[in-house]
């Protein structure tokens, strides 16, 4: 792909069934760079053989007609066979430490999957800047790493994550949720709120933290947890010391449907920490973990 003469790129990566979350990565791009590039790619490499890559949302047709809306000026939508011509990659890219954490404990071979299909796209667009959702916290980490190893030489831009009016963060997968389990799933984020308050109100103990978190996912019959950790949002190790902040981070299953959620802790000090975006000025109190 020529992105040359284009003046500065900005890459919007993403696996498409685009919603408001993936918008305000595009608005986000409009506003730093002159052209902005939006890859959508069901990324085969990045799924586990019992996971959902068959039955992923692919709506190619509606993404574009919401990305022309947008004014982005390019969309990449490559076939599998184009990006991995031998049926899959020979070479990968590997983060260790921090690719093997979170959900890379959880999803053995996921985070290979996305740095080799994002050291692709690097190479492919080759962007100035690329845009990230705080959604995924493990992946930002994993890109961060990558960027740092093997030199890339762009920059990260990591945008704070978009709720529907209740708190559940979106994704392309809550279109899986049965009324019952959409309803549930609001746990997620009631426990990340939870526990977040409890480190304000001067919890230091991480032990104490999970323990918030799991007592009120563990109250829906239809969730279970998969992980839920207070680690360093680089290296995504246990924190022992609150002080310097912390990422709370959940990972459950609603019904089948697996989903991921975080909050991150900057500074205790600071009365009112906001970094996430509910979806409209008028759910604020709703989707504050202040309420
Ligand atoms: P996906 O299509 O799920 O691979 O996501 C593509 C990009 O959109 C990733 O950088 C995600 O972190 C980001 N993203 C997904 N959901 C949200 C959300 N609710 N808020 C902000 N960014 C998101």
């Amino acid at each position: 792909m020529q992105t040359q003469g284009h003046g500065t790129v900005a890459l919007v990566p993403t696996m498409g069934a685009l919603h408001e979350g993936h918008l305000a990565l595009v608005r986000a791009a409009k506003r730093i760079c002159n052209t902005v590039v939006v890859s959508i790619f069901v990324n085969p490499l990045q799924f586990g053989p019992n996971e959902d890559f068959d039955r992923y949302p692919r709506m190619l047709k509606e993404d574009v007609t919401s990305l022309e809306r947008e004014g982005v000026g390019i969309v990449f939508a490559p076939r599998v066979d184009d990006i991995y011509p031998q049926g899959s990659a020979n070479t990968f890219v590997e983060v260790g430490g921090v690719g093997e954490r979170l959900d890379g404990k959880s999803r053995p071979g996921h985070f290979r999957g996305v740095a080799t299909i994002v050291a692709k796209l690097f190479h492919i667009v080759g962007p100035d800047v690329a845009l990230f959702g705080q959604k995924d916290a493990a992946q930002v980490a994993v890109l961060k790493s990558m960027v740092r190893d093997l030199n890339f030489s762009l920059k990260l831009v990591v945008c704070p994550t978009v709720r529907e009016n209740d708190g559940l963060a979106l994704s392309s997968r809550n279109r899986y949720l049965t009324a019952q389990e959409r309803a549930q799933a609001t746990a997620l984020y009631r426990s990340l709120c939870a526990a977040r308050d409890a480190a304000k109100r001067g919890v230091a103990d991480p032990a104490e933290l999970r323990r918030t978190m799991l007592q009120i996912v563990e109250e829906q019959p239809s969730v279970a947890v998969e992980y839920a950790e207070v680690v360093d949002p680089n290296t995504l190790l246990p924190v022992h010391d609150l002080a310097a902040g912390a990422l709370l981070a959940i990972a459950a299953h609603v019904g089948k449907t697996r989903l991921i959620d975080n909050l991150l802790i900057e500074n205790l000090s600071l009365e009112n920490v906001s970094l996430d975006l509910p979806l409209s000025p008028s759910s604020a109190g709703e989707a504050s973990c202040e309420s």
